[in-house]
C-alpha cells in the first residue's frame, strides 16, 4: 500500500478515537510546506547529472520541524510526505519540543563518489537554506546519509547564515555532535523492547530475535541485544541473510564487517533466503530496513510473538490487521525508533547551551524518555481500548492537536 495512504489511514483512525474536530483533523493532515528542487552537479567525469530533492515540512505547532534526509533511489514525494507526517507524531510521542519534517534525494548513494555526494549535498543545501534553520527546521541523517552528510550541510548553511552547529543534528562529534547519537536509534529500540517485554513478564535475556537490516540501526540494536543476553537467530542486509539456530556471535560479525567482509560471507552462520527471514521462528522480529516489508503477502506466516518497528512504517495496515488477529504484538515505529530523534534533541540542546553532556547522561536521559513514552502510550491504550499503534498515534496526535488549538486560527 502507498505509504502516504497507510500513514494517513492510521492518523484518521486516531483522530476518530480522539473525536477530533474536522477542521483540526484537516489542518493536521495537510503538510505545512512541500519543497521540491532540482539539484544538478557535474559528475567526476565532467558530465552533468540532475537529481530531484524534496523537503516536506509537515507541522510546527509544537516547535521547529525535525527529521532526517534520505538518499535512496525510491525517494518519492508521497514517501517523503508520509515520513514527514510520521516525524510529527514521533516527536510528540517522545514529548520533545519539535514538529515533523523529512527530506530526500532520489539517488543511489553507493554509486556516487565522495566528491559527487559532497557536491550533491551542497547544491541541495543551497536550494533549501532559506527554509531550514535552528528554530524552523532541523535536518538529521536517515537512510543513505550520515554524520559526514550533516557536516557538509552545516558548512554550506553556515556560508549563508554564519556558524550554526544547531541547524543539523547527527553531526560528527568534532563539529558539535552529541556523544551517543550514532547508537541512539538502536539503543532506543532496545529500551523500547525492554519496556514491552517487561510488560509481558519477559526480558531480552532468554528471548530469541530476528533482525532485518544491519545498517546503523540494526547493527547497534543487535550489539546491545547480544550484550544483554538475547539470542539473535538471523540477520540480513542488502547483500543477503544469514542464520544460526544457536545464536549469532554478533561481536564476531561486527568485526568481520569492520574488516570489509560481506554479511553473507560470515563464517559463523549459514546463508538463508532474505524473504524467509521475516517469517523465521523467533520471539521478537525487528525490521530495521525499508517500509512496507510486512504486508498482506507475508503477514499470515509471521511466527514472531512481538514485532519492534525499528524502521519507519515497515507494517502495512493490511498486515497490521492480520497480525493483530494472530495475536502478534506490534510496537509501532513512532515510538520504537524515536531514540534517534530524542538524542538529536539532546544534541540541539547542547549546541544551544554551548555545553557538552557525557555519554552516560545522554544514555540515561534517553532511557528516561523511552520509559515515559511507553507509560504514556499504555495509558492511551487503556483510555481508548486500542492496540499499541493506536495508543501511540492517539498520544502523538492529541498533543499536536492541543498545541494547534492553543495557538488559534486568527490570521
Ligand atoms: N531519521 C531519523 C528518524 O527517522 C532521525 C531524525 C532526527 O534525528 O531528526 O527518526
Amino acid at each position: 500500500m502507498n505509504s502516504l495512504v497507510a500513514t494517513s489511514r492510521n492518523f484518521r483512525n486516531a483522530a476518530r478515537l480522539l473525536g477530533l474536530d474536522a477542521k483540526v483533523e484537516k489542518s493536521l493532515l495537510i503538510p505545512f510546506r512541500e519543497i521540491k528542487v532540482e539539484c544538478t552537479i557535474p559528475k567526476d567525469d565532467g558530465t552533468l547529472v540532475s537529481y530531484v530533492g524534496f523537503r516536506v515540512q509537515h507541522d510546527n505547532a509544537r516547535g521547529p520541524m525535525k527529521g532526517g534526509i534520505r538518499y535512496h533511489p525510491e525517494v518519492d514525494p508521497d514517501e517523503v510526505n508520509a515520513l514527514a507526517q510520521l516525524m510529527t507524531w514521533k516527536t510528540a510521542v517522545a514529548d520533545i519540543p519539535y514538529g515533523g519534517a523529512k527530506g530526500g534525494i532520489g539517488c543511489s548513494p553507493g554509486e556516487l563518489s565522495m566528491s559527487e555526494l559532497e557536491r550533491l549535498t551542497r547544491v541541495f543545501t543551497q536550494k533549501i537554506h532559506d527554509l531550514i534553520g535552528i528554530h524552523t527546521d532541523v535536518p538529521a541523517p536517515d537512510m543513505g546519509t550520515n554524520a559526514q552528510t550533516m557536516a557538509w550541510i552545516l558548512d554550506e548553511y553556515s556560508k549563508f547564515h554564519g556558524h550554526s552547529p544547531a541547524v543539523v543534528t547527527g553531526k560528527p562529534i568534532d563539529l558539535g555532535g552529541s556523544l551517543g547519537r550514532e547508537a541512539a536509534t538502536g539503543r532506543g529500540v532496545v529500551f523500547a523492547t525492554e519496556a514491552l517485554l517487561a510488560d509481558y513478564g519477559k526480558a531480552i535475556s532468554g528471548s530469541t530475535f530476528v533482525i532485518q537490516g544491519f545498517g546503523n540501526v540494526g547493527s547497534w540494536a543487535a550489539q546491545l541485544i547480544h550484550e544483554r543476553g538475547g539470542r539473535i537467530l538471523a540477520v540480513s542486509d542488502v547483500t543477503g541473510a544469514i542464520r544460526n539456530p544457536s545464536g549469532l556471535d554478533i561481536s564476531a560479525l561486527l568485526k568481520h564487517r569492520a574488516q570489509g567482509g560481506l554479511l553473507k560471507d560470515f563464517h559463523g552462520a549459514s546463508p538463508m533466503d532474505s524473504n524467509e527471514l521475516l517469517v523465521h521462528e523467533c520471539d521478537v522480529l525487528i525490521p530495521c530496513a525499508l517500509g512496507g516489508v510486512l504486508n498482506r503477502e507475508n503477514a499470515a506466516d509471521v511466527k514472531a510473538k512481538f514485532i519492534i518497528e525499528a524502521a519507519n512504517h515497515p507494517t502495512d495496515p493490511e498486515a497490521d490487521e492480520i497480525l493483530s488477529k494472530k495475536g502478534v504484538v506490534v510496537l509501532p515505529d513512532i515510538y520504537a525508533n524515536a531514540g534517534g530523534v530524542t538524542v538529536s534533541y539532546f544534541e540541539w540542546v547542547q549546541n544551544i547551551q554551548g555545553f557538552m553532556w557525557d555519554e552516560d547522561k545522554v544514555n540515561k536521559e534517553l532511557q528516561r524518555y523511552m520509559k515515559n513514552a511507553y507509560k504514556n502510550i499504555k495509558a492511551m491504550c487503556k483510555t481508548h481500548e486500542c492496540n499499541l499503534r493506536m495508543g501511540a498515534f492517539t498520544l502523538g496526535v492529541n498533543r499536536v492537536a492541543r498545541a494547534t488549538v492553543l495557538r488559534g486560527w486568527e490570521a
